[in-house]
């Protein structure tokens, strides 16, 4: 056992850079926040800006969230140069999100050459999948020689809320079914079969699955040539249509926001109305499947903006599932806050509402990593 340790968690999305230091492994922050609105070109400031604003703590480990880990990442991993050429190699997966990661590594490495900087993978949870989960009815060499297959993502997310489901339910992780519902701008629902992923709904990008913020969710592939041709645009501007103008926003033409959505449905906004519906049925529908795929579930979870905050969208999900033992305290939903079960008592399934917190578990990881470290070298 090691003394306490600083851990910064660095998130460096695509428009955004968050940050948040603990102390662990008491898990005391000790400071925290939230830079939006960063062009590509300014990222390496915006990051130097944050760790100038911290240098009156010690720093001394950093946990860099690193979207695509592929299949060479199944878990967290101390980084070196090694597993930088690999993420860079990635970045063909992952092209907005894993060069900026990089950046975020190359930074703190520049600035704390002697601490040990750790990657935490949002595709790691889910390399657990069976083939029957992850492949594409594609030829199957496209697999074999370039990797393309479902990887799925808010990995570190759909981990957390299912150790806090078995910790609520009192029951060890590997005797549970979970159904993981992160409903955010990002949606994505993971079957989780005894403390593992067994099938989630992105693909091998964040762009399948669920109706999202902006995202299109699944469409048939041969919409893609129309709107080519419809546009007068290539395969590139077809999937920035799918990525940044569909979803929520596309449909209702109003938000990509859902609380702006509702507030036009409830005013009779015929569009808003229809983009809340297909939001609502395409997740229920999900459930269903993935109902299927567990062969029945113990617990269902909703987590993250939507998911956490939203009790008409989870009464909306949950009404018709009655037949499945799932059964919604309608107004224990209406009235929760925080972590809480939300199904009635003698609902066979239990419906939880977990407010996610991947920085905590980045933290862990990156805590865990520098025990073993010390360990071995001693
Ligand atoms: P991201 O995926 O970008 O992290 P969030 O998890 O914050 O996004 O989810 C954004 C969505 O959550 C928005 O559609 C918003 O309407 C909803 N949301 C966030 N906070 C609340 C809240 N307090 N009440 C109701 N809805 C919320």
């Amino acid at each position: 056992m090691i003394a306490k340790q600083n851990v910064l968690v660095l998130n460096c999305g695509s428009s955004s850079v968050k940050y948040k230091l603990y102390e662990m492994p008491e898990k005391q922050i000790l400071a925290q926040g939230y830079l939006q609105q960063i062009e590509r070109d300014q990222y390496e400031n915006a990051i130097r800006s944050i760790f100038d604003s911290l240098k009156d703590f010690p720093i001394d480990l950093v946990a860099h969230r690193v979207v695509h880990g592929g299949e060479t990442f199944t878990k967290s991993v101390r980084i070196d140069e090694d597993v930088k050429a690999k993420i860079r190699e990635l970045s063909r997966y992952a092209p907005l999100h894993n060069p900026i990661n990089l950046t975020g590594i190359e930074i703190a490495q520049s600035i704390f050459p002697d601490k040990m900087n750790v990657a935490v993978f949002d595709t790691a949870f889910h390399q657990s999948m069976p083939p029957s989960s992850f492949l594409y009815a594609l030829p199957y060499e496209y697999y074999e020689k370039y990797g393309i297959r479902k990887y799925g993502f808010h990995g570190t997310s759909h981990r957390y809320v299912m150790g806090r489901a078995g910790e609520l339910l009192d029951r060890p992780k590997e005797q549970l079914r979970l159904i993981s519902c992160h409903i955010g701008n990002g949606v994505s629902i993971t079957a989780i079969k005894y403390g593992e992923s067994f099938d989630t709904s992105m693909g091998m990008t964040p762009l399948a699955g669920l109706v999202m913020g902006t995202r299109s969710g699944n469409i048939d592939p041969g919409i893609i040539p129309y709107i080519e041709e419809i546009e007068q645009t290539n395969t590139t501007g077809a999937i920035e249509i799918l990525n940044n103008k569909s979803g929520l926003m596309g449909i209702s033409g109003v938000s990509n926001d859902l609380r702006e959505v509702m507030a036009k449905a409830e005013e009779g906004h015929y569009q808003s109305q229809l983009a809340l519906e297909l939001y609502t049925t395409i997740i229920h529908k999900h459930i269903g499947l993935y109902l299927a795929r567990l062969n029945g579930v113990d617990g269902i979870i909703f987590t993250a903006g939507v998911g956490e905050n939203n009790a008409v969208v989870r009464e909306m999900v949950c009404t018709g599932l009655e037949f499945a033992g799932i059964i919604l305290d309608r107004e224990t939903n209406r009235n929760c806050k925080g972590e809480a079960f939300i199904s009635t008592p003698y609902s066979m399934v239990k419906v939880m509402v977990i407010p996610t917190d991947e920085e905590i578990i980045m933290a862990a990881d990156a805590y865990e990593l520098s025990c073993v470290h010390f360990d071995s070298s001693t």
